[in-house]
């Protein structure tokens, strides 16, 4: 009976200690220190169990986990690569202006460099946001008033022309903020419906929106950004905490459990010791008495007692083998609510991380998700030696339907032209929103010449298709540049040259296919 016990203490004890070892597994990653403290936990719990190590690794970890700014480091990781595009793309729009793009630069070089806890991010999204600031200042002076009325070139005098070139600059400045603050508002709109500031951006952006306003609605929106980092942040402090906690309980519990094993061998070896004496003083009795009812009466008395302490262990045992089930069980209550959270928690990473690769509007792969596939592609090409294609689409004179029939009609023509696109695409190619209404395709397995006749059925298929805005019927075409990687291509090279047909297929004349194929004619 009592090794049977000791086995299933054992046994227990053995399954704990190899769930708190893949438990401490799962939670790897949040921080140097921690995952060190859960290294040494594994280790004390692992091959034979040494508890009292275990326990004072467990304190360590509880004292580390209540630490604010202990890991989040995959989080941050994260966050620095949005401030890295938003910084990227900022030093696009300034292109021409060499103190803020040498300004941009710095802070990206900064973003390069590792990241010492989730403050430190809070000042480079400060920075990051000084810096939009004062680009949005320097180019709001003297440009935000109503674009001019075209001026005739011929009279122009070369101060008149500079000023033409600024103001097409600003031009240019403005379209591509205006651009990127609809990407970013219809990605918000998404997450949160119901937001009354959004709906108001939104609205007014489709309605058209004056340069200050459109400054100003560019500061609201960062600010919100900024704000879900913070809350996301806190989100990830509450799930470690909560681990924490669970540990901290299942660290008690095995505690109690040890020092109730404890207890209990202490408890049967006093009534081992007990039982020896009855016997003992039996055995002395049948030696020392000689009279047969002196020692009836001895023995009877011996036994009476001998049977009492037997009964009493038998119920000590059903009693603490109860509290053992109980505690097993509320143990087991514990770690299934755990396994819920992580699990819950897991799903909502894995909700994100889809969502950081998905572009809002068309619900395509977005640029990052193409270029991880092309980096993908490009070395199954280096070794396999299987041909490689990539093409870039650009939808014609797509301008002139927000002008036309309104941002709303060119966001609907972005939608079912992308749906148009899709159902060209077999398994293994890779359609992507490159941007505005620039899409990217990657094409693995594919000749130069395959690649040709997929990109002109492509063509003739949106040429098909007829639109209509306002009752009236609309043609949509696009123009398609498509190159095969060479043995020599780097993934920049291939992507220059699908660029340069693109373009050759635009100054032709527009809804036509330009390939490898076309330009050695
Ligand atoms: P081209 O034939 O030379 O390509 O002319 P285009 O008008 O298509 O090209 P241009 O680059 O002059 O204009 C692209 C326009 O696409 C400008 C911008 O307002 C619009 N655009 C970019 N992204 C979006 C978007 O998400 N929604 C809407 N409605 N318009 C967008
Ligand atoms: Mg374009
Ligand atoms: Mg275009």
């Amino acid at each position: 009976m009592e090794d049977k016990q000791l086995q299933a203490y054992k046994k227990n004890n053995a399954l704990l200690c190899q769930f708190i070892i893949k438990l401490s597994s799962f939670y790897e990653g949040f921080s140097d220190k921690v995952d060190g403290e859960l290294k040494t936990l594994r280790g004390h719990l692992s091959g034979t169990p040494n508890f009292s190590l275990a326990t004072v690794s467990i304190n360590k970890l509880n004292a580390s986990l209540q630490h604010q700014d202990i890991t989040l480091r995959k989080y941050s990781l994260e966050t620095v690569s949005s401030i890295e595009e938003a910084m990227k793309q900022l030093q696009k729009i300034i292109f021409e202006d060499e103190e803020l793009r040498s300004l941009a630069t710095q802070e990206l070089i900064k973003l390069n460099q590792p990241v010492a806890d989730i403050f430190s991010i809070y000042r480079l999204y400060s920075r990051a946001l000084q810096l939009h600031r004062v680009a949005l200042g320097k180019h709001v002076k003297g440009v935000l008033s109503e674009e001019p009325a075209p001026k005739e070139t011929a009279k122009s005098t070369p101060r008149q022309a500079a000023n033409d070139d600024l103001e097409r600059g600003s031009a240019h400045f403005y379209r591509s903020i205006f651009i990127e603050l609809n990407q970013l508002v219809s990605s918000y709109t998404e997450k949160k419906p119901n937001d009354i500031q959004l709906l108001d951006i939104k609205k007014r952006l489709d309605q058209g929106m004056a340069h200050e306003q459109l400054l100003e609605s560019c500061v609201v929106v960062l600010r919100m950004i900024v704000q879900d980092a913070m809350t996301e942040a806190s989100l990830t402090g509450k799930v470690i905490q909560g681990l924490h906690t669970s540990l901290g309980k299942i660290g008690e519990d095995v505690n109690k459990s040890i020092d109730g094993s404890k207890a209990q061998f202490e408890q049967r070896t006093a009534s081992n010791a007990e039982l020896k004496t009855y016997i003992d003083s039996i055995e002395e009795a049948v030696s020392t008495t000689d009279s047969f009812d002196a020692l009836k009466t001895q023995t009877q008395s011996c036994i009476k007692a001998l049977s009492k302490t037997l009964t009493d262990t038998q119920s000590s045992d059903s009693e603490s083998q109860t509290a053992l089930i109980s505690l097993l069980s509320s143990m087991q209550d514990r770690i299934n609510k755990l396994q819920q959270q992580t699990d819950s928690y897991k799903r909502k990473i894995a909700e994100q991380v889809m969502q950081s690769k998905t572009d809002a509007l068309t619900r395509l792969p977005n640029r990052q998700a193409y270029n991880e596939q092309l980096a993908i592609a490009y070395q199954q090409f280096q070794s396999s030696k299987k041909p490689l294609s990539i093409a870039l689409i650009d939808i014609d004179f797509f301008k002139s339907i927000n002008d036309k029939f309104g941002h709303s009609a060119g966001d609907k023509t972005l939608q079912l032209v992308s749906r148009a696109f899709k159902r060209h695409m077999t398994d293994d190619q890779f359609l992507a929103r490159w941007g505005g209404e620039e899409f990217v395709v990657l094409l693995p397995d594919t000749n130069e010449k395959q690649l040709r006749e997929k990109l002109e059925a492509i063509r003739k298929d949106l040429e098909s298709m007829q639109l209509k805005f306002k009752q009236e019927r609309v043609i949509i075409t696009v123009s398609l540049g498509g190159t095969s990687f060479t043995s020599t291509d780097t993934i920049d090279l291939a992507f220059e040259r699908a660029d340069k047909y693109l373009y050759q297929a635009k100054r032709n004349g527009r809804n036509q296919v330009v390939t490898d194929i076309d330009a050695q004619k």
